[in-house]
């Protein structure tokens, strides 16, 4: 079955304040959606409430992965379920090797009798890593501790490569890339692209998507989704700015804002 992600109306508060303010998407397997917008106007808080992090409350709205209702799911039934984050800032994890981390993820995902064998793991991660263009040495180091900008984000993609989830949100992959390693990182994602996979890919800028053609773009601003159109719309904001999508809404503060 090809996967249907549907969000409808959600609205999410941090600590009373609320900062979605009624977010509607559907996403298909098959479909890049690009979110897009300027720093504080909600994209990460998306990807937060969407992932289950106990700091966002969800106020209102549902979210659906082909029919059955997230938001009544904690954050491991989310993922067992099939929904990956690659976050903007890794946590890193003392203690935990790479290597440890990634086979519980995968062996939570499965059945209990049915854990993946260490050599056929092995053999898995050394292919994507190879892949990625990392150094080996990345197995055994904890989770992402003394990690540059760069290798937490590789290794976030990684990360989606082994799980292979059914809806894949990416919160600026872009961010502290050079450009070998963005179009190293747009090329795992671009290899993971299938009917049964769909992907948000949350990105201030429009570089990324020179890489990775989205279907979908959809502009945030103040909580909301205030403008959707193609991949055209990303180049009109790579050459003009956001300015004249304020100008177009009437919007003049385009963050969250204090209210
Ligand atoms: P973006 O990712 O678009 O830059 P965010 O979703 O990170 O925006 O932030 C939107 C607004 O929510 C900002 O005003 C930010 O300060 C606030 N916010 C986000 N996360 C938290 C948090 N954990 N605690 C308090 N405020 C937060
Ligand atoms: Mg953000």
């Amino acid at each position: 079955m090809s996967t249907q992600f549907e969000i409808q109306g959600l609205k999410s508060s941090i600590e009373g304040k609320e900062i979605l303010k009624g977010i509607d998407l559907k996403i298909k397997g098959g479909e890049v959606h690009a979110i897009m917008g300027p720093n504080g106007t909600g994209k990460s808080t998306l990807a937060s409430a969407l992932m289950g992090h106990p700091k966002y409350e969800v106020t209102d709205g549902s979210v659906t992965l082909n029919g059955e209702d997230v938001l009544e799911m904690g954050v491991d039934e989310r993922a067992r379920a099939g929904l990956f984050l690659a976050m903007q800032y890794p946590s890193e994890i003392t203690g935990v090797t790479n290597a440890d981390f990634l086979r519980s993820a995968i062996n939570a995902r499965r059945e209990e009798g049915n854990e993946i064998s260490l050599i056929k793991f092995v053999r898995q991660m050394e292919g994507k890593m190879k892949e990625l263009e990392m150094n080996p040495e990345f197995m055994h180091r904890y989770l992402n501790e003394g990690f540059s900008g760069g290798e937490k984000k590789r290794n976030e993609i990684l990360q989606m490569m082994l799980l292979e989830p059914k809806l894949v949100i990416l919160d600026e992959i872009d961010s502290g890339l050079d450009i070998d390693a963005l179009r190293i990182v747009a090329e795992g994602v671009n290899a993971m692209r299938s009917e049964e996979r769909g992907f948000l890919i949350i990105t201030h800028y429009q570089r990324l998507l020179n890489y990775i053609t989205p279907d979908f773009v959809h502009v945030m601003m103040q909580g909301r989704i205030v403008k959707s159109g193609g991949p055209e719309l990303a180049h009109r904001l790579e050459a003009e700015g956001y300015d004249w999508v304020k100008e177009e809404l009437g919007i003049v503060d385009e963050t969250v804002g204090q209210a």
